[in-house]
């Protein structure tokens, strides 16, 4: 199992890291050591000060196939799952300024909390009109909906396969809406798609 992750899909997001918007998916992956699940806690790592929380709706790849067009994307994921892009920003940024890659600020052990359950693409009515959000401690943090992605899943799903060879099992992080900050020891994340909570752990 792979891990892809989508950056700056989000305009409002790009805006507010002040990123430039990319004419194509910005790509990047994660180790599976970075996945966390069963709602276990992320520990809060020593090497950064500034850990952001990400919320990202999560495609579950059901086919494998590469070079798949654009009309045929939507037989390549059966399920949308949701889960934290966890981002040491202290070390991206570094990597940023350096132009160096970001494998660091995203991939390390426990960046990828991942809800246990996924919903079934077929039990959606329309995945342009999908709403997410993440709370912490109570309090609404990051609010988004499909409609707003630049590049769509169908889009994710062409995009990626050019270069990847998709697998049956490949998870992709399909990018984060506003509202990016830090977390600190203490917290207790929850994610929703619509009003299901579908993840939710404490920061330690
Ligand atoms: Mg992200």
């Amino acid at each position: 199992m792979r891990i892809f992750a989508i950056g700056r899909n989000y305009a409002e997001h790009i805006k507010e890291l002040n990123n430039e918007r990319p004419d194509e998916p910005v790509i990047f992956t994660k180790p599976d050591t970075a996945v966390i699940r069963n709602n276990a806690p992320f520990y809060y790592p020593e090497f950064s000060k500034d850990v952001h929380h990400e919320v990202e709706l999560v495609l579950r790849v059901s086919k494998e196939g590469k070079n798949i067009q654009d009309k045929f994307a939507s037989k390549y994921y059966d399920a949308i799952g949701i889960g934290i892009d966890f981002t040491a920003r202290d070390l991206q940024q570094k990597a940023k300024e350096k132009g160096l890659p970001w494998d660091i600020a995203k991939g390390f052990n426990g960046s990828a909390p991942l809800s246990d359950k996924f919903l079934l693409v077929s039990d959606f009515k329309d995945l342009k009109n999908i709403n997410f959000s993440l709370s912490i401690n109570g309090e609404l943090r990051q609010q988004g909906n499909t409609s707003l992605m630049l590049f769509d899943f169908d889009y994710i799903i062409s995009y990626l396969s050019k270069f990847f060879t998709l697998r049956t099992g490949d998870l992709i992080f399909t990018g984060t809406p506003k509202g990016v900050g830090p977390v600190k020891v203490g917290d207790r994340l929850a994610a929703y798609i619509e009003n299901e909570k579908l993840l939710e752990f404490d920061v330690k």
